[in-house]
């Protein structure tokens, strides 16, 4: 049988991945056997090894936990064998999840010892999601334990282990805490490199290398006796990305570049901007289990139902007539909090209502926790994390606000145009990449912008939505069914990652 049609039956089963992949496998060595390994290459699916600290629904803290938990399942539907490598985090549910009590066992290198480490998996919608067990790794914070510095590069080495007995084609790391699996892979296979946010580096020292069988041999950007996680794998994947092309622009200038501009001008040729998608099956308000009434694109008269749902659960007046401004998010400078801080008591006073759900900078919790005190009948305020209530606000609410001082991507926005609710942003990453301004652009426009980072500018940006709230209904309601229409998942954007792993492993091929 020739490899075409060998390969043509081996798709057209319909088996589980586990299966499929020890078929493959088998497939592979037999014609390894008969030393006719370029007959499959062109045909056989990209294997990709994701690495990742969060991902939903298992264990999320921002949007890297919303990428990692939806691009494989893209990835596997164009055609790739995607295996999903996170840490198994104490906060997971295992019963919930389904991950098995036993799973495959390595010992891993580390230091002079050994460790054990278990890697309970499960399928997901194609794709294989390989827990790493061991209590090195696994804590009751996704970020946040003083040692996250060495059980991140433990997690990296034990990823780099399971990589060993089950090869990939692309090794796919994201963000500081998988950035030495980059370095321990080495040469051996393509390597990609993802930047979600360049300000969280994971800088620490490099003490840490070791252990994990790196040498300490310092880069360019390292201070002696310091480990970059994120600069080292700049330095050594075939290929850099980042989540939005504006952000990949970005990154190249001291403005944005957090001390790594020059690293990355050097790599310059290899960094690639890919807007991120969101899961439009998930975040869905036709089916949207979350919120008080489901509506569509065609027939939105359910969000009129949910805006009196949130008002209801708020203790806000309910009043359609009255604007509702979200926010959800980090309380962090990043997201400018000081802004969002600094217009609060204007929008509240001028009659609009506030619902921001978020944690973040305690001293800003504390201001916010004030302002409730002042405006307890307009601001509903959750200093928290939560995953359903955050979908009742992007349904209930009518503008979203996002005055971020840089942005990678953000999907806040991306998640409220589905939900069709307005985006008031500041012009920056991917807020730039993402949303149009409506009065510079009445056509095409889905929401609102400004681009000088300072109060007056935000002001006068939330003045321009809310007077197009108030003024319009008709266009209000067109604006509204374009944002809807707009198409954000991933279908796009994961066929830019096919082909930028297509290149990395073509070049490394050759
Ligand atoms: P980040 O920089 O934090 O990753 P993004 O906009 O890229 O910001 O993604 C944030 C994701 O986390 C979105 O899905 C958002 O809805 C969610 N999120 C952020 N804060 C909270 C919260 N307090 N409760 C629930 N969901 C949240």
């Amino acid at each position: 049988m020739n490899a075409r049609v060998l390969y043509i039956s081996q798709r057209h089963q319909r088996v589980s991945v586990a299966a499929q992949r020890g078929r493959r496998a088998r497939f592979l060595r037999t014609l390894d056997n008969l030393r006719v390994p370029s007959l499959i290459a062109p045909k056989a699916q990209l294997r990709v090894a994701f690495a990742a600290a969060e991902a939903a629904p298992f264990a999320k803290v921002g949007g890297l936990a919303d990428v990692a938990g939806s691009l494989p399942q893209a990835l596997a539907r164009l055609g790739c064998e995607v295996t999903l490598y996170v840490p198994l985090h104490g906060t997971i549910d295992r019963a919930k999840s389904g991950i098995p009590a036993a799973g495959a066992e390595r010992s891993v290198s580390y230091g002079a010892s050994h460790v054990r480490v278990a890697y309970p998996s499960i399928e997901r919608d194609g794709v294989r999601v390989v827990f790493v067990a061991n209590k090195r790794v696994g804590r009751d914070k996704v970020y946040g334990a003083p040692d996250d510095a060495k059980r991140y590069a433990f997690f990296c080495r034990s990823v780099a282990a399971a990589i060993e007995d089950e090869p990939a084609d692309i090794v796919h790391a994201h963000d500081w805490h998988a950035a030495l699996l980059v370095p321990m892979i080495g040469r051996r296979v393509a390597t990609i490199f993802t930047i979600h946010n360049l300000a969280y580096q994971g800088k620490t020292s490099a003490e840490i290398l070791a252990p994990v069988g790196l040498v300490k041999t310092r880069i360019s950007v390292e201070k002696p006796g310091e480990c970059n996680p994120m600069a080292r794998a700049i330095a050594r994947a075939d290929i850099v990305s980042t989540v939005s092309p504006g952000y990949a622009k970005e990154i190249l200038t001291p403005e944005f570049g957090e001390g790594l501009e020059g690293l990355l001008q050097q790599r310059k040729a290899d960094v690639r901007g890919i807007v991120n998608g969101i899961d439009t099956e998930f975040f869905d308000p036709a089916t949207d289990p979350h919120i008080a009434a489901n509506y569509s694109a065609e027939d939105r008269r359910g969000k009129a139902q949910c805006k009196a749902a949130l008002q209801t659960e708020g203790g806000l007046r309910v009043d359609a007539e009255t604007p509702v401004l979200g926010v959800i998010g980090r309380l962090v400078e990043q997201k400018g909090i000081d802004l969002l801080t600094a217009v609060a008591p204007d929008l509240l006073e001028g009659g609009a209502q506030l619902v921001v759900l978020g944690s973040g900078d305690p001293a800003y919790e504390e201001r916010w926790r004030k302002l409730r005190e002042r405006y307890p009948s307009r601001l509903f305020l959750t200093l928290g994390f939560d995953a359903a209530l955050a979908q009742r606000i992007y349904a209930g609410c009518d503008l979203f606000l996002m005055p971020s001082r840089f942005e990678p991507c953000g999907l806040g926005q991306l998640i409220s145009l589905r939900y069709g609710t307005i985006p008031v942003v500041r012009a920056v990453g991917g807020l730039a990449d993402t949303v149009r301004d409506v009065d510079e652009d009445p056509r095409a426009g889905n929401g609102f912008s400004f681009r000088q980072y300072d109060r007056a500018a935000f002001s006068g940006a939330l003045a321009r939505a809310l007077r197009a709230f108030r003024r319009d209904g008709d266009l209000w309601n067109e604006l509204r069914g374009r944002a809807m229409h707009e198409d954000h998942s991933w279908t796009a954007s994961a066929k830019q990652y096919l082909d930028m792993y297509r290149l990395a492993h073509k070049r490394h091929r050759e």
